[in-house]
């Protein structure tokens, strides 16, 4: 697949705008990028010139529907939501109630969307550290922290990997606390055969322009029972009861009741138009291309001393958004200035959030922080070649070589 795929690298905009000089090619690599093109802009044409309903409406009810075929799960279940953060903020709002002051034990090691969305639900993120080997939420480290407020569970499906998620549904049960997935980076994936969003409690994915499907921006929650699915579908649209059912069948109600606190979080129709076209791109161009670039990725760095790649799961479960290695020593800054010096662009996922002043308590996470200061991001997406992943490899071996 990768041995014959053209190069596409990302065009500047024109400095005129249409009707000016042709794009120049910007020659430099990605971390990561949206892969949109014609297709998408046709569907966002389509609706601009011959729907002209811009917000939410029919368009976005088929990508729910589209979302819920794919997972296979029924449509009412899926709620479209304008970010990812958006979704895990009704998500943990929908089991937990708005304002509820509750704990929610969540990783440190994530994106700060996590730990804003459960204070914006008004509940308190409660820092974990990570297993090492995984980067993922430690569950003994978790159960340390247990109190008699803490009511949820957030693990973070770092790089796509959910790992032990029956270990986590184990520990809900136990505690008697609700699981909300951050599957931001886990839309395609598989654990143990079934996709993540098709059982469970919660999930949240996140159609931002990085992520394995794209929206533009975007997200959606998926809710197991019907009374959390509802209470999201309605809070995305300001808490008007059912304003939601009634846009999608182009009417709206005059005389609504609202009942509880509510959020403008719904997706738009344009919005929709690009995920509906990004979704049928899944499962034939993005999720081949992005497991052969990791696996690309593995077979080069495992035999490179220095380097320690994460346990992930099987390959053919997992849609790696991100491709994150641990570079031992105390060698990362040395391994990313090189690379910078080849004009090959690294990224750090994450700061942890214990570490940020919002969310500082004075903890210390030790894992956590070893992985802080090893983590170095390698560049993950579709646009990306065999040799460009080749070149990133050979940029890493020789600055720890040296
Ligand atoms: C992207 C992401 C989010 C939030 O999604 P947005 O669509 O960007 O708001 C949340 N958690 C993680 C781990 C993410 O990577």
């Amino acid at each position: 697949f990768l041995a014959s795929a053209t190069r596409r690298r990302p065009m500047r905009p024109p400095d005129g705008g249409a009707g000016g000089e042709p794009p120049e090619t910007d020659m430099s690599m990605r971390l990561s990028r949206s892969i949109v093109g014609e297709a998408e802009a046709e569907a966002v044409h389509r609706v601009i010139c011959e729907d002209g309903y811009l917000g939410i409406g029919r368009e976005v009810q088929q990508f729910e529907a589209d979302v819920a075929a794919y997972l296979g799960v029924p449509a009412s279940w899926v709620i479209s939501v304008n970010t990812g953060t958006a979704a895990l903020h009704l998500a943990v709002e929908a089991v937990l109630g708005h304002g509820s002051g509750a704990e929610v034990l969540v990783p440190s090691l994530t994106f700060v969307a996590s730990f804003q969305a459960i204070g914006g639900a008004g509940a308190v993120p409660v820092a974990c550290d990570a297993r090492l080997d995984t980067a993922t939420i430690d569950l003994a480290d978790a159960e340390r922290r247990l109190t008699p407020r803490t009511k949820a569970i957030m693990p973070v499906h770092y790089a796509s990997n959910p790992v032990d998620l029956d270990g986590v549904y184990a520990f809900a049960e136990k505690h008697g606390l609700r699981v909300i997935e951050d599957a931001a980076h886990a839309f395609g994936c598989l654990y143990k055969g079934r996709k993540i969003g098709s059982f469970g409690d919660v999930a949240c994915f996140s159609f931002d322009g990085i992520k394995n499907i794209t929206c533009g921006e975007g997200g959606c929650l998926v809710a197991f029972e019907a009374e959390a699915a509802h209470l999201a579908s309605d809070a995305r649209l300001l808490s008007v009861e059912n304003d939601a059912q009634k846009r999608f069948a182009g009417a709206r109600s005059w005389d609504p009741d609202v009942k509880r606190q509510g959020w403008r979080y719904h997706m738009s129709n344009i919005m929709a138009a690009i995920g509906r076209v990004q979704l049928s791109r899944l499962e034939a161009e993005f999720i081949p291309a992005r497991r052969a670039l990791a696996a690309r990725y593995a077979e080069k760095l495992a035999s490179v001393p220095g380097v320690a790649l994460l346990h992930t799961d099987p390959q053919d479960f997992i849609v790696p958004h991100i491709m994150p290695v641990r570079i031992l020593h105390g060698r990362k800054d040395e391994v990313k200035d090189a690379l910078a010096a080849r004009n090959l662009p690294t990224g750090v996922h994450y700061k942890p959030n214990h570490l940020l002043s919002c969310f500082n308590t004075g903890q210390s996470l030790p894992v956590t922080e070893q992985l802080y200061a090893e983590l170095v991001t390698l560049p993950m997406h579709p646009g990306l070649t065999t040799e460009d992943v080749d070149a990133i490899c050979e940029g890493v071996a020789q600055a720890l070589a040296r």
